[in-house]
């Protein structure tokens, strides 16, 4: 049943794996966190495939938020190809704002799909089950192939998961929604699916709730990549190739009082252009709102009434923490993203600062006085990419010849070491 050729997506050929590969997007997985790591000695295995294996700075997609960089991690392409460009989107149909996690919208399949498809074993699991069905969709899970989110571990069938009983497998209780737990469980359920079925493929998809409210070195956030850094080594000792990427990065987004740098755009446009006339829709938005308030650096303004582009452009690029502002056209071709989920204009923030829509539609209680951090950015577009063992001569050249994309990294991991 097996047919061992190589598989093609999006334009990249991919080798049958030799030994199984483990690609890991650390959520919010700032660049900032390894520095502090390796500064305090509390990453040992992460270190040494930095030293060891390959080490760089690659560019992820834009914006920087989860559902667009780990659909371009796991197809291989950016948004303008797998089609998601955000976590949340105004359909311009019915004129309602809807999460944007269906696999229709996926305008792809995932590379662990496709080998899946060839009759290769192939495990995909994640934190946030937002992500979980487009990740799966089209995946074959009669040969042992696996698909399934922490978050809703308890409800996996053989049908829709092609795994039952996975507490019992994994063997540690049921983690909560916020917590480290859920990123760990994630990971030891991959290690204990690596030892006993040994797939081809293995993609873990963690969550961001520790790096939204903890800062690189402090014990929170030390103990959380410590007990990831752990769970690699033993992934690695599995003799596994393992890679690591992020979705996005992570910044500071408050003054020196530690309140956030937010911009209320929706108020700030009601006040200058009249009320009605023009729709904000914050991308970043999704269930776990309680890490962000759904404050993020990124944001699409719908037209609504009757306004031009001019004149919403001229109340908004003086801003001051303001740092693009984007007609759709000019969004789309600059940084990769699908024309026809654009909105009228896109607006970026600058390193220190968010855009809201109205102030009295986000709840920022759940920030509990700590200082904002959060993502969706230009400045949160750079992200760590490492992999356990040295790149071969054409993966050496490739790497150089320009600045690497996250959505490399199954390229590297797959066809860069051997
Ligand atoms: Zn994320
Ligand atoms: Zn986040």
């Amino acid at each position: 049943k097996m047919n061992k050729d190589k598989i093609e997506l999006n334009g990249v050929n991919y080798i049958w794996p030799v030994k199984p590969v483990v690609v890991i997007c650390i959520d919010g997985g700032d660049q900032e966190y390894y520095e502090s790591g390796v500064q305090d000695g509390i990453i040992p295995n992460i270190e040494n495939f930095m030293k060891n294996g390959f080490y760089s700075i690659a560019q992820g997609s834009m914006p920087s938020f989860t559902c667009p960089n780990n659909m371009s991690i796991v197809t291989g392409s950016e948004p303008k190809i797998h089609g998601i460009s955000g976590n949340y989107y105004l359909d311009k149909i019915t004129g309602e704002p809807v999460v944007m996690t269906g696999p229709e919208l996926l305008r792809s399949v995932s590379i662990m799909t496709k080998f899946s498809q060839k009759g290769a074993t192939v495990v995909s699991i994640t934190a946030k089950d937002k992500l979980r069905k487009q990740l799966q969709k089209g995946m074959d899970l009669s040969g042992g192939s696996v698909s399934f989110s922490s978050q809703y571990v308890e409800k996996c069938t053989l049908t829709e998961n092609g795994i039952e009983n996975t507490l019992d497998f994994v063997g540690i209780p049921k983690p909560d929604m916020y917590s480290a737990e859920l990123s760990l469980f994630v990971l030891e359920a991959g290690i204990k699916l690596l030892k006993e079925r040994r797939p081809n493929i293995l993609y873990l998809s963690l969550t961001d709730f520790i790096q939204h409210s903890h800062a690189p070195g402090s014990p929170v956030a030390n103990q959380f990549y410590s007990d990831m850094d752990e769970c690699f080594g033993r992934l690695q000792e599995l003799d596994a190739v393992v890679a690591l990427i992020a979705d996005h990065g992570m910044g500071d987004k408050a003054d020196e009082n530690g309140d956030p740098n937010v911009i209320w755009l929706q108020d700030i446009l009601n006040q200058e252009l009249g009320s009605g006339l023009t729709k904000v829709i914050c991308p970043i938005t999704d269930a776990f709102v309680g890490h962000h308030g759904s404050l993020g650096g990124f944001v699409r303004i719908y037209i609504t009434g009757e306004i031009s582009h001019e004149a919403i452009i001229d109340v908004t690029e003086n801003l001051h923490g303001i740092e693009r502002v984007y007609l759709a056209e000019e969004v789309s071709k600059d940084l990769e993203l699908p024309l026809d989920r654009e909105a009228d204009v896109a607006v970026i923030a600058d390193k220190k600062t968010v855009i809201g829509g109205s102030e009295e539609d986000h709840d920022l209680s759940a920030l509990k006085g700590e200082r904002l951090r959060t993502h969706g950015s230009l400045h949160e577009a750079h992200i760590p990419f490492v992999i356990s063992e040295p790149l071969n001569n054409e993966y050496q050249d490739k790497a150089g010849e320009k600045k690497l994309r996250s959505h490399q990294i199954f390229d590297f991991a797959i066809n860069g070491t051997i």
